[in-house]
């Protein structure tokens, strides 16, 4: 989950769909020179332009064929579907059609790159493809590059010899995929090579041993660039620049005129910006500023994400250095391609190269509040087709997220909510269910499948959050084992059982009184989908085609939970009755100072408690202390609880020793949670 949250958090920064994710090859052409030099069709993702064979789909963000490639399972032949955009410089988050050469199975071609190239050619029938999973290293086309999709294939099809692809291919397929400006670091970033330019022309900038090959390796700089004169050690990161947007245009651009002078100027100005501030405000004297006025709209975007964004786009005549009102004065400024749907509809509308698309939904939020956490009041919200109580889409989402991708078929206005009804908009990245819904949306998007975000969206809008640690009153799905019934809430059930192996044993029970969730941590729910994974392995069915339990797996899961059950027995109430006594003597105790360590340990334990733990396996086994307080806190703050709780004896003479042993309860709950 955290894995799959940090994947979000860099989309949302980054532009949440492929057509746009993978932007930062994007086209580099200019409007003027667009007749004289097409750009290369990998890089542009305009629907209007495809091989004949190609029907762009209804909304226009994917392509369907009648004639699947004959390398493909003939199962998968009717899903078949080609992506519209290339996903070169990040992993795919969802299942697609990848294609691989025979001989070099590690060399990723994404069904767009296959389409647009290798079909038809006389070496289509060296290649396989199949469905692949998503979010692996596979998962990301390296075959959509310049040295590749614009020198070594053409001259392979011209020669009618396949050797220097097989050998790029070979060796691409060999080296670490990079990291873009997420940067790497620890013994991922020792084994990396890395490249600069000779005698330190552009000061700073580095390029990954990929991006070198890719990019540099036969273009007009290959010259000016050499091995790095520094080795990085573990303890730094080092991200590559050619993956900034910006660079990778300006080498494209300057290379192809081979004006290395200008690339120096473009590369060491854009290294020289702040990255942009986000969603906060910022000083307007802190950095340059581009815009567009027009009528009463104008937007307002860092110098960064201008260079990043808008240079050596289609679009960047149409941006100027903004003059701020009165120079001399200071205002506070939020970029505005820091506000997520504005962002996603500046991709789309680089995508289809249609600025409208950018400028409607800026239109749109300049009458709406930011769409925040916080929610907000009185606005036009929208919702599915035919209605889905509890989702809610702010008019800038709808625009942004919705409209911008010819998705509205899917989405109607909500009736009027009574007047100061405060909504959060479900596609807020503070939203609660944000990252599965995103990612949902995404693959309705970009694939034929629209109906597994709907169907997961209705389901969701009904189901309440897990309380994690806290037992809950819900509808519970159980399942009997060895006789003692292992309770999952309706959301964790969603998250880990549907449709995967052996949810067919659980049962769906309204049980009177409170219950805690068992799937709900990390931990617990490693160790469940071992079991499914066994079980999936093992391969063994009953007459109705579901999976058989794996028995090994299944016991060691079941004597797990149990010494996890009488932990919990052990722990949780008793600490519980703790806190709650502790924090009734605080509240009679006035002498006590309400900001002191000890209360706000005590809220900080409380929220830990409750809180749903997604990380990695929680490894408890470092205790802190010291010679006065004693040992065995299971965090640092717990020692100062203890010192506290010492120096207050005498105003809290029964809660000192207490808070030790929360502090004990909670370490040995939390290693087994
Ligand atoms: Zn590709
Ligand atoms: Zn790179
Ligand atoms: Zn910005
Ligand atoms: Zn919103
Ligand atoms: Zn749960």
């Amino acid at each position: 989950m955290q894995d799959l949250r940090d994947r979000f958090e860099t989309l949302n920064t980054g532009n949440p769909s492929a057509p746009q994710s993978s932007s930062s090859g994007v086209s580099g052409h200019r409007p003027e020179q667009a007749n004289a030099r097409r750009p290369a069709s990998y890089k542009t993702y305009s629907g209007t332009e495809h091989p004949p064979h190609l029907v762009p789909s209804m909304s226009g963000n994917f392509f369907t064929t009648s004639s699947p490639p004959s390398c493909l399972p003939a199962a998968q032949k009717k899903g078949y579907y080609v992506g519209r955009g290339c996903p070169s410089g990040e992993d795919l988050l969802h299942d697609a059609f990848w294609f691989r050469h025979i001989d070099v199975p590690g060399f990723s071609i994404c069904s767009r790159c296959f389409e647009f190239y290798v079909r038809h050619s006389v070496f289509e029938l060296d290649f396989a493809g199949k469905l692949e999973p998503g979010q692996t290293d596979a998962a990301r086309c390296i075959f959509g590059v310049s040295r590749m999709a614009d020198q070594l294939w053409p001259e392979a099809v011209m020669t009618r010899d396949l050797q220097s692809v097989k050998t790029y291919m070979e060796a691409r397929a060999k080296t670490p995929n990079g990291r873009g400006m997420g940067g790497v670091s620890g013994t991922a970033l020792v084994v990396l090579k890395w490249y600069q330019a000779k005698h330190d022309a552009i000061p700073g900038l580095v390029a990954c041993e990929a991006c070198y090959n890719a990019f540099i390796v036969g273009s007009s700089f290959e010259g000016r660039f050499s091995l790095h004169d520094h080795q990085p050690t573990q303890e730094q990161t080092w991200a590559c620049d050619i993956a900034v947007p910006n660079i990778t245009r300006a080498f494209a651009e300057y290379s192809e005129a081979n004006d290395w002078s200008k690339f120096v100027i473009a590369a060491t100005s854009r290294l020289s910006k702040p990255s942009c501030a986000g969603f906060n405000t910022v000083s307007s004297r802190s950095r340059e500023w581009y815009g567009i006025i027009c009528g009463d709209v104008s937007v307002v975007i860092c110098e960064t994400c201008f260079l990043d964004s808008m240079a050596l786009t289609a679009f960047d005549k149409q941006y100027k250095p903004k003059l701020l009102p009165k120079e001399n004065k200071e205002t506070q400024l939020i970029c505005d391609l820091a506000i997520p749907a504005l962002k996603v509809a500046y991709g789309a509308a680089l995508g289809y190269e249609k600025h409208d698309i950018f400028w409607n939904a800026c239109k749109v939020q300049l009458k709406t509040p930011m769409c925040r956490g916080a929610g907000m009041t009185n606005v036009q919200w929208y919702t599915l087709r035919g209605g889905c109580d509890n989702f809610d889409v702010c008019p800038t989402c709808y625009s942004g997220f919705i409209c911008a991708f010819g998705m509205q078929i899917h989405f109607q206005p909500q009736k009027k909510c009574p007047p100061g009804t405060t909504k959060m908009c479900d596609f807020c990245s503070e939203a609660p269910n944000f990252a599965k819904t995103i990612i949902r949306y995404h693959v309705a998007l970009e694939t034929p499948d629209t109906e597994q975000f709907i169907t997961h969206t209705r389901r969701m809008a009904s189901i309440s959050l897990c309380t994690g640690v806290k037992q809950q009153v819900a509808q519970f799905w159980r399942i009997g084992l060895k006789g003692d019934p292992m309770s999952v809430c309706p959301a964790c059930y969603e998250d880990v059982l549907r449709d995967r192996p052996l949810s067919h044993y659980f049962n769906h029970e309204v049980l009177p009184g409170k219950h805690l969730c068992e799937l709900y941590s990390a931990n617990m729910r490693r160790r469940w989908r071992a079991v499914q994974e066994a079980s999936a392995v093992q391969n063994i069915r009953d007459a109705n085609n579901n999976f058989l339990p794996d028995e090994t797996a299944l016991a060691n899961f079941i004597a797990y939970r149990e010494h996890r059950t009488q932990v919990f027995i052990e722990t949780v109430p008793v600490m519980e009755q703790l806190l709650a006594a502790a924090q009734n003597r605080l509240f009679q105790q006035q002498r006590l100072n309400q900001n002191s360590s000890f209360y706000s340990n005590l809220d900080r334990m409380s929220s830990a408690a409750s809180g749903i733990y997604y990380g990695p396996l929680p490894a408890y086994t470092t205790t802190y202390g010291n010679s006065s307080v004693g040992y065995g806190f299971a965090t640092p703050w717990g020692v100062e609880g203890a010192a506290y709780g010492q120096q207050a004896a005498a105003v809290a003479s029964q809660g000192g020793g207490d808070f030790a042993r929360v502090a004990y309860l909670e370490a040995r709950w939390k290693e087994v949670e």
